[in-house]
C-alpha cells in the first residue's frame, strides 16, 4: 500500500504507534543504564564491543529469527542484552 492511499485515521494510527515505541525505546535505554550499572557495581567486568546479557552470565548475544538470544543457557530477549545506545 502506497504512503498516499492511507486515510487520515491509518496516518494518525502509525503516528502514534512510532511515538509509543520512541517511548519504549526511551525506557529500554533506562533499563539498559541500570542495569549497566548494577552489574558494574558487583565488580563484573564491561565487555566493551559485544553484546552481553544483563540477565545471564551469557557474554554475547546471538540473536534468532524470534530475536531472543540462542546460546544456551541464555534465551533472553535482545533487549536484555547490552545494546549500543
Ligand atoms: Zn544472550
Ligand atoms: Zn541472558
Amino acid at each position: 500500500m502506497q504512503q498516499n492511499d492511507l486515510t487520515d485515521a491509518q496516518k494518525k494510527a502509525f503516528e502514534q504507534n512510532e511515538a509509543d515505541f520512541r517511548r519504549l525505546d526511551d525506557h529500554v535505554r533506562d533499563v539498559q543504564e541500570t542495569a549497566r550499572a548494577r552489574l558494574t557495581n558487583t565488580g563484573w567486568p564491561d565487555s566493551g564491543d559485544t553484546r552481553r546479557c544483563f540477565s545471564c552470565p551469557c557474554p554475547d548475544l546471538i540473536v534468532n529469527a524470534q530475536g531472543k538470544c540462542k546460546r544456551s543457557g541464555c534465551g533472553h530477549p535482545l533487549t536484555d542484552h547490552d545494546l549500543p545506545t
